[in-house]
């Protein structure tokens, strides 16, 4: 038990056991009343008023209860509908997280990993370049975050997770599977309310297939020939198109579940009529969904976004040719929403309203 508490470093890190450590000499039910308080209750130890004023400031000040991140900037776009965090590490690391309302769900959008190394062009945290991996712990965290600001919000019980944040999931394999099975364990989160994105990691989707929690994945295809993925997606050059939609067809056919390509629509790059026809090459025998996402800029990809018309109509190209094609609307944008672009900083805070949760 020694061993474990000094390697969780944080609240979220802690095992059942670790904590049956922390709670030696304590009544046997103590163990359940704080595990209850960390995911279902999502409390701090402070707020665990149903335990003993002496033992709660143990908690409290016991080095492997803290929290993993402190808030940096909390922002509120689109209506109060999108709350954005910018989070810091105790070694300095910055990574963001994002709670978006839906009509008929609330979904949290996680980091992975402290900036990223894939470096696709278009992409903010791409441009950052890498940090480090995130563990089980900060991951977990983020979504306890997420959960907790969606019920003092009033918005019931966060549903969805999307690991769609800063980072590549599947270059951090361990602490991702990790984290989306203490979400679904003990925070209640539905492994078909998971979705992994990848940038197309071959041996992860097919490690991922493998898995008993069986959630959803997402692919960020965005070009559907290799050339101009490469320029895209460079880590096309190692899992290229092809090798790629056989592992996408493992996937499919081993756990049953329908892939989805993501498409960052670029304008005059990838929303050609040619475009479309490949990606419905590619798209059709999987039966993926293909969502659309209209580009968001970042300073050091100088192409334009599609303009909407373009998207509405490579969606028509796409549905005419038998694929499930969805816009997907863009959140955030006013609060530098997209991928990496609040932790990049410069310029991170420009016309974005600032707030602070009551
Ligand atoms: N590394 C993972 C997950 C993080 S990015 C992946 O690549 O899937 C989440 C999604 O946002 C990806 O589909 C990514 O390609 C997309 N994205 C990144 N930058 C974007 C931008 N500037 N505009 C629109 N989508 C972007």
């Amino acid at each position: 038990v020694r061993v474990a508490l000094a390697a969780a470093s944080s609240r979220y890190g802690l095992t059942r056991d670790d904590l049956c450590g922390l709670l030696d000499g304590e009544p046997r039910y103590r163990v359940e009343q704080v595990w209850d308080g960390l995911y279902r209750r999502l409390r701090a130890p402070a707020e665990m008023t149903e335990l003993p004023a002496s033992l709660r400031l143990r908690l409290e000040e016991h080095p492997s209860l803290q929290p993993a991140f402190e808030l940096c900037t909390e922002q509120v776009a689109d209506g109060g509908a999108t709350v954005k965090w910018l989070l810091v590490a105790a070694d300095g690391s910055r990574i963001e997280t994002v709670l978006m309302r839906y009509r008929n769900r609330v979904t949290a959008c996680v980091s992975s990993q402290a900036g990223c190394a894939m470096a696709c062009s278009f992409c903010a945290t791409g441009q950052i370049g890498f940090g480090r991996n995130l563990g089980a712990a900060e991951i977990t965290e983020q979504v306890v975050r997420a959960a907790r600001a969606c019920e003092d919000l009033g918005w019931g019980r966060l549903g969805n997770l999307v690991m769609m944040g800063m980072g590549e999931p599947l270059a951090n394999y361990r602490s991702v599977l990790a984290a989306l099975r203490r979400c679904n364990e003990d925070l209640g989160i539905g492994a078909r309310a998971m979705t992994v994105s990848t940038v197309g990691i071959i041996p992860g989707i097919r490690r991922l297939a493998a898995e008993p929690l069986q959630v959803n994945l997402a692919v960020s295809l965005h070009a559907a020939n290799d050339e101009l993925r490469d320029s895209l997606v460079p880590v096309n050059r190692r899992y290229p198109i092809a090798a790629l939609m056989e592992a996408c067809t493992g996937y499919t056919e081993r756990t049953r579940r329908r892939i989805s390509f993501e498409w960052a629509c670029i304008a005059g790059v990838n929303d050609r009529r040619s475009d479309a026809e490949e990606l419905a090459r590619l798209a059709r025998p999987l039966r993926a969904h293909v969502n659309l996402i209209p580009l968001n800029p970042t300073p050091g990809f100088l192409v334009a976004g599609s303009t909407p018309g373009d998207v509405r109509r490579f969606r028509d190209d796409l549905l005419a040719a038998g694929v499930n094609t969805t816009i997907r609307n863009t959140r955030g944008r006013e609060v530098d929403g997209a991928c990496g672009q609040l932790a990049g900083g410069g310029g991170a805070l420009r016309g974005a309203r600032v707030a602070s949760r009551p």
